[in-house]
């Protein structure tokens, strides 16, 4: 155990098994009263399952309850999943809504104020203090990261920087000039911001004060993360969070960088078969499903997050018990299937951040060529090496076997010029697939 003052909520992070528990429990009940008692979608699906609140007597009884999905958010669209009357909120979230109706997450006051305690505590858990400097490289808006982060970040008394997504120089601008010691960006933004500082002559490690990233929004792997600390000489933290569960703060490494812990004094976590939908045993893969446990406005019971997953552990060194999650596999949705084989964009990435003299940007495309199915990886190499021919075709080589031991297919594996593919500054797009669709 460590000292008291490494932790800022120790009342809530300190908490054992059993006191974890009995706390979800007391929230549990309280919150499934609360969306019976104010919420017609609610009550209709408890009554279609023919339970009451009061069916809800030990944690393991979570199971009994309905699950929630992005379309019941998007059929009640805007406010129908709300347990509180409108006046008593006074913020709104809501996602993009490209494929479809967008969906709404109301917040009262409460909710604000306990999600930014949320994301303060992952901050603090990471070693940041006031006195850092956090500069906030997501966007903001109607996107999480933004207010979320900075709420958090103030909550915790740093000096905040709302830089918002892109604008590479300003960044750097501002890195130096107010010597930020911590970012919070998505981590492909990272590396396209590390080609802009070699660009401009700025060494991480000489010209800045930086010391903490907080990466997320977007799966990555364990190697591209390494890959970033490598580059700027800074630790960097995965950072979990879904609009529908606030947004950022909902699951975070500590300093063992063995794991997201998720707050389970907010939330319940289960990792279910996504097909079967009953629970796996800790250490298999399957989809993460939350229930909040700490918010009024609109509490989501069982939601589906699609994300796939598994339990690592329920104890650490850091002295914190809530739930180690692995890093995320990816999204059911994400999930390619080519030939039959299934596969992830984080499976091809894990393997091209084993080579040195590839760069870091990569985009997969499917393709139908002679009524078959291709998979075309091109990857951005590091300049060092764009002459020399023989050297190249050897990587190709290297590169197309390491993946086929990897994901069991053949791609064609093209390298590009650094800076050729496109980027992002939100949300990097991975994969586009133009395969034909039989009807
Ligand atoms: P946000 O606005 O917080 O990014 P969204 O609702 O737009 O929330 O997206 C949430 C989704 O982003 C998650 O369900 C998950 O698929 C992905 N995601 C967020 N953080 C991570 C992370 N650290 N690792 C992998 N995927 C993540
Ligand atoms: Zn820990």
């Amino acid at each position: 155990m460590l000292d008291k003052s490494e932790y800022l909520h120790p009342d809530k992070e300190c908490l054992s098994r059993e006191e974890i528990e009995a706390l979800q429990l007391k929230r549990l009940k309280e919150t499934v009263k609360h969306c019976y008692d104010n919420n017609e979608f609610y009550k209709k699906k408890f009554e279609e399952l023919g339970i009451t609140p009061d069916d809800i007597k030990t944690l393991a009884d979570v199971c009994k309850l309905p699950f929630t999905t992005k379309q019941d958010l998007r059929d009640h669209y805007p406010f129908g999943l709300a347990c509180v009357p409108l006046e008593k909120c006074t913020r709104l979230h809501s996602s993009s809504g490209t494929t479809g109706n967008p969906t709404v997450i109301l917040h009262s006051q409460k909710d604000i104020d306990e999600w930014a305690n949320a994301v303060a505590r992952c901050l603090h858990m990471v070693g940041l203090r006031p006195g850092d400097v956090f500069q906030n490289s997501s966007g903001y808006g109607m996107f999480t990261g933004g207010l979320g982060f900075q709420n958090g970040a103030e909550r915790l008394g740093m000096l905040t920087v709302p830089a918002a997504a892109g604008n590479s120089l300003r960044q750097i601008k501002f890195i130096r000039d107010f010597g930020t010691t911590a970012i919070h960006a998505v981590p492909s933004y990272l590396t396209r911001l590390k080609e802009v500082m070699d660009q401009e002559g700025v060494d991480p490690r000489r010209d800045t004060k930086l010391k903490v990233f907080a990466i997320g929004a977007e799966p990555h792997s364990e190697e591209q993360r390494k890959r970033i600390e490598d580059m700027f000489g800074v630790k960097a933290y995965n950072s979990f969070g879904m609009s529908e569960m606030c947004g950022p703060g909902v699951g975070f490494e500590c300093k063992e960088q063995n794991g997201l812990h998720f707050w389970e004094d907010y939330y319940i976590v289960e990792i279910v078969d996504p097909v079967t939908l009953e629970p796996v045993p800790d250490g298999e893969i399957g989809e993460l499903i939350l229930t909040t446990i700490n918010r009024e406005a609109m509490p989501l019971l069982r939601y589906r997050t699609r994300d796939l997953t598994r339990v690592l552990g329920r104890t650490c060194p850091c002295g914190r018990n809530h739930v180690r999650i692995d890093r995320m596999k990816g999204r059911s949705d994400d999930m390619m299937v080519l030939k039959g084989v299934n596969i992830f964009p984080i499976q091809i990435e894990k393997i091209l951040m084993q080579f040195k003299e590839l760069a870091s940007n990569y985009l997969i495309t499917l393709t139908t060529d002679d009524d078959n199915d291709n998979m075309t990886v091109e990857v951005e190499i590091e300049d060092l090496f764009t002459d020399d021919y023989q050297r190249l075709q050897k990587l190709q080589k290297d590169v197309t076997r390491a993946l086929k031991d990897e994901i069991l297919l053949t791609p064609r594996v093209k390298l590009v010029p650094k800076g050729s593919l496109p980027t992002s500054d939100g949300k990097a797009v991975r994969v586009v697939d133009k395969r034909k669709v039989y009807q």
